[in-house]
């Protein structure tokens, strides 16, 4: 077999190493996939220099953590070569709490090395200069590859108990590369999810994301779901199991949720999308009422949004992210059928959600409806709706884009700065929200000449009334998509 090409600045960085006498193999991930036939999407190199010597080699490097991993910044502006990660040849001792080596100790052979990496199809080294014909690969990763299996390096119950994160890892390996499972490493697996509580939790989460990433998530979840990770993991999501919908659904919210994800799994949506999928009814267990064909789920809407921003916060996700899987479950069940969506309620949505965020809101109502097993999406409805949102695009739809500011205010009316003044402006943006062509400068000002009569209290509870109202309006639209859908 001839060795696939090796991008330059990953070569230079091996030949520095070899030029300065010291051992240099491509390792991990990047041998897996270059054996497959895949461009790797980042590069690792392993090496017999202390991190104190790769350093001294390249001085454009950091030092990133104590496990002996230097990333060397390169020229290239490829994402995959920009860092590429060169550890020292190690081997982990005793695992003093399920996560963390006690010791990391520098190894003096690549095979070493290789005995303490998780799987036998990424505990194979491969050097540049004597090709893929000569691989280092002391436990068969090779044929393991050949015959898609994840196994274990060593003793399965030994190594998930060394690190747990491993059992996450070996269902995200075989949902992603579409390998099964090795009954041995199987079997240990199921008997130790229990581990998973000890680990550190943004491990956990960073993995689940990278599946997210992944192709094939429905799969890396209905496996987390067999195997009880899911329930250690995600127990949000594992409650909805045999929790029963009514006369319109035929899912339970779990096979529901899960077959939203597939959809957007399909379609290569973003991973926002994705995620809010798998999680946009994970409020409905809690939210239910009554049993049978007129169950209800009122609120699992907005208390679903509150678990995501937890989940989210648990995991240590990035916050942007967060918030806008949040915001999407948040408002997944807005309405939009032909005839009765109004621009108004359109423009609410839009002002609440932000336009940037309305494709992907789309979107996760596409994977809602194909995940309740209609047989297709509704073209003619969306695109209506869509016509919509971008109509309402030219109005304002901030407090920002009023024809009148603070200042404004402040000077025509007289008063001074302070709440008040931020009262008044959102008064008149509720306006401007029913009414866009409301906004001009001479109308607001007597608006807001008007609005200054009340007092502060009447202003307060003028805007409470407004929530109010939309919450209203909302209910009566959901009460509708409700009686028509039962959601
Ligand atoms: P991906 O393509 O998803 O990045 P990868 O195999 O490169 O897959 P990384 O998390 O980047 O995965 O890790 C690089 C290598 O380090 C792995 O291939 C494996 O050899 C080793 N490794 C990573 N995490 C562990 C772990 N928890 N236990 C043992 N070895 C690990
Ligand atoms: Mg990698």
């Amino acid at each position: 077999m001839t060795t696939p090409t090796i991008p330059k600045p990953v070569v230079d960085i091996i030949d520095t190493l070899k030029h300065a006498g010291f051992e240099a193999f491509i390792v991990g991930g990047s041998v897996r996939d270059m054996l497959l036939g895949k461009v790797p999407k980042d590069w690792d190199i392993t090496t017999n220099a202390t991190p104190e010597k790769i350093q001294e080699c390249f001085p454009h490097s950091v030092y990133e953590n104590s496990f002996g991993t230097v990333g060397v910044k390169t020229e290239s502006d490829d994402p995959t070569t920009k860092l590429v990660q060169v550890t020292t040849f190690r081997t982990e001792a005793e695992y003093f709490d399920y996560r963390h080596p006690k010791t990391v100790s520098f190894a003096s052979s690549v095979e070493q090395d290789l005995s303490r990496r998780d799987f036998t199809i990424n505990a194979i080294a491969l050097d540049k200069d004597r090709g893929v014909d000569n691989l280092i690969d002391p436990y068969n990763g090779q044929q393991d590859l050949q015959q898609k299996i994840i196994r274990t390096v060593g003793n399965p119950d030994h190594r998930f108990k060394e690190d747990a994160l491993r059992l996450i890892r070996a269902v995200r390996f075989a949902a992603a590369l579409e390998f099964g499972i090795e009954k041995n490493t199987l079997s240990s697996l199921q008997s130790n999810t229990y581990l998973l509580s000890k680990i550190a939790r943004e491990r956990v989460g960073s993995e689940l994301l990278l599946m997210f990433e992944n192709k094939n998530t429905t799969q890396a979840v209905e496996l987390m779901k067999t195997t009880g990770i899911l329930q250690q993991a995600l127990p949000e999501v594992a409650t909805g199991i045999g929790v029963t919908q009514n006369k319109h659904h035929i899912y339970d919210v779990y096979q529901h949720n899960l077959l939203s994800l597939q959809w957007a799994d399909e379609h290569r949506y973003p991973v926002a999308v994705k995620i809010a999928a798998l999680l946009h009814d994970i409020a409905k267990p809690q939210t239910k009422q009554g049993e049978g064909p007129d169950s209800t789920f009122y609120g699992h809407d907005i208390a679903g949004g509150k678990m995501v921003i937890n989940i989210s916060k648990r995991f240590n996700w990035n916050k942007q992210l967060g918030q806008e899987v949040a915001l999407l479950v948040r408002n997944h069940m807005f309405y939009y059928s032909i005839g009765d969506v109004t621009e108004r309620s359109v423009r609410r949505l839009v002002a609440r959600v932000g336009a940037e965020n309305m494709d992907n809101l789309v979107k996760l109502r596409i994977c809602d409806r194909m995940g309740s097993g209609v047989p297709k999406p509704e073209p003619y409805r969306l695109r209506h709706f869509q016509f919509l949102v971008e109509k309402v695009q030219k109005d304002p739809l901030s407090v920002a884009l009023l024809k009148i500011n603070g200042n404004d205010i402040i000077k025509s009316l007289g008063v001074s700065p302070g709440p008040r003044v931020g009262y008044i402006l959102s008064a008149l943006f509720e306006e401007v929200l029913d009414n866009p062509a409301a906004n001009t400068k001479e109308h607001l000002v007597a608006q807001a000449k008007k609005l200054n009569k009340l007092s502060d209290d009447q202003l307060l509870l003028l805007r409470e009334k407004s929530k109010q109202r939309e919450q209203d309006i909302n209910n009566r639209e959901i009460g509708k998509i409700k009686n028509k859908y039962y959601l």
